[in-house]
């Protein structure tokens, strides 16, 4: 394991304890990198937890937690608009039900591998446990590419998805939702599938649906929106608010869109996001009404912004980092924010960090943060927002309501203050004040131990 910063060194006899337990997760899923740094990442700050509630260690509770309760692997085929046939691999990694049914995204990308999946259904049994509602950690996807995929190819593949996947779903069992390349369109051709197969207009069975057949209000928005929020706790905690800030976001897909909307709204200047082909620089702000014309209506690219605005210039082939902000928002993708990054951040003053996307800044980065008294927000508390939304619509698939605008995005306020302060309190309570991710770790963490505690052995 890496060296922690000195408050979250865990004392010799809880290193005893994880060093084995990391030895035998790396020896048990050869291979799975993103998901050993999802795993080492949590179990890093848990040493204090284990000292002060042994009952966790007699009870194998990381060893059990480390091992996904269900793992689903099946092929994928379906043919494109010229007859010719693919096969790809879809994933669901169904990893703790200890809190509720398993919930957590579908996410549609070449990159797509067992190991991923594993890391973003591990990050989310804690972000789940921190939202507070009652959801278990799931996560699933393909290797499927829809860039440049007709409407017809991608609803014939969604439909070869669910073909296998819904006989594991259930709005008691398992609840997917959308993530990287699993939008609106998809979660619609995903429900008309299950819908047909089961006979049953199940809502609660997948979130991120139409407003018009079950979604919810402020679904769309939330993970972007749910990160500034956190963003602005976690300034007011410093005696500073995002009012006149100016602010760096990667990626321009709908976490990167709606963290840019609500930091506008709260009076920021964003100046810079991107895709992966380059990023643009706006140094009057990004119009977004432009940027989602472009992303949202027509499925095209961040360099077409430039084109279309004077103020604009498009820089290939590069990541947003070098531009300077007080407060960067890393909404794209695992590990996109590197050490040199973090450390060209720090030299251009910046003040907070809080992660969009999932596990973006790689451990030697979010130490340059830490070292730099820089606040830093692990996804999975800063990006919450998204699930537990997705848990409101649930909630209002359930009781057959729907909710305002206005109510939904204050409930959505009121979830994120409140990770924001469990996370904090808790890391002041373990002796690592200001740390988030100890914090997050250790909060989300307690909750689904002491739920598996009760729960006996299985
Ligand atoms: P989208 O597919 O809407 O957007 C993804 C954005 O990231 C695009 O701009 C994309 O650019 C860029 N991107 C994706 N992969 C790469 C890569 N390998 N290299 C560079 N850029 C890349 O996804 P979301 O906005 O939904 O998700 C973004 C992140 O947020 C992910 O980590 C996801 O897990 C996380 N997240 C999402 C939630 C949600 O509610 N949607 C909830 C919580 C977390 P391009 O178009 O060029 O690929």
């Amino acid at each position: 394991m890496q060296a922690t910063p000195d408050s979250a060194v865990p004392h010799a006899a809880e290193n005893r304890v994880i060093e084995p337990l990391y030895a035998e997760i790396l020896r048990r899923n050869q291979g799975e990198k993103e998901f050993h740094q999802a795993v080492r990442e949590v179990l890093e700050t848990l040493g204090p937890v284990l000292a002060q509630r042994p009952e966790f260690v007699d009870a194998r509770i990381i060893e059990r937690i480390c091992e996904p309760e269900r793992q689903l692997i099946f092929r994928v085929p379906w043919s494109d608009d010229s007859g010719d046939i693919h096969v790809n691999r879809g994933f669901r990694v169904e990893f703790s039900s200890s809190l509720g049914p398993y919930k957590g995204g579908l996410r549609f990308h070449p990159s797509v591998n067992l190991g991923i999946v594993k890391f973003l259904g591990f990050e989310q049994i804690f972000k789940n446990a921190l939202t507070g509602m009652p959801i278990g950690g799931g996560k699933g996807g393909s290797d499927f590419d829809p860039k440049g995929r007709s409407d017809a190819e991608i609803m014939r593949f969604c439909q070869s998805f669910m073909t296998e996947l819904h006989r594991h779903l259930g709005e008691y069992t398992d609840v997917p939702a959308g993530d990287i390349g699993v939008g609106g369109r998809e979660i619609g051709y995903l429900f008309g599938q299950y819908k047909r197969i089961t006979n049953r207009f199940e809502s609660g069975v997948l979130t991120g649906k139409g407003l018009g057949w079950g979604g919810a209000l402020v679904r769309t928005e939330a993970t972007g929106y749910g990160c500034v929020m956190f963003t602005a706790e976690m300034l007011r905690s410093r005696g500073e608010s995002l009012d006149g800030q100016r602010i760096a976001v990667s990626g321009s897909g709908n976490v990167a869109i709606y963290a840019i909307e609500k930091a506008q709204q709260l009076g920021a200047t964003v100046v810079t996001c991107s895709d992966s082909d380059g990023y643009v620089v706006d140094e009057k702000g990004i119009d977004l009404a432009l940027l989602k014309e472009i992303k949202e209506a027509g499925r095209g690219r961040v360099a077409e912004y430039a084109e279309r605005r004077a103020e604009a210039v498009f820089v290939p082939g590069a990541g947003v980092w070098d531009v300077p902000c007080d407060v960067a928002l890393p909404c794209a993708t695992q590990n996109e924010l590197h050490e040199a990054d973090a450390l060209t951040l720090v030299r251009n003053g910046v003040k907070a960090v809080a992660e969009g996307a999932n596990m973006p800044t790689t451990p030697e980065a979010v130490r340059v943060f830490q070292e730099a008294g820089v606040a830093f927000a692990p996804g999975k508390a800063a990006n919450a927002g998204g699930v537990a939304t997705s848990a409101l619509e649930m909630q209002q698939n359930a009781s057959r309501d729907s909710w305002t605008f206005a109510h939904t995005e204050e409930r959505l306020a009121e979830i994120m203050r409140h990770i924001h302060d469990s996370c904090y309190t808790t890391a002041e309570r373990y002796g690592s004040p200001g740390n988030y991710v100890v914090g997050a770790n250790i909060a989300g963490f307690e909750l689904v131990a002491d739920a598996m505690l009760a729960q006996g052995l299985i």
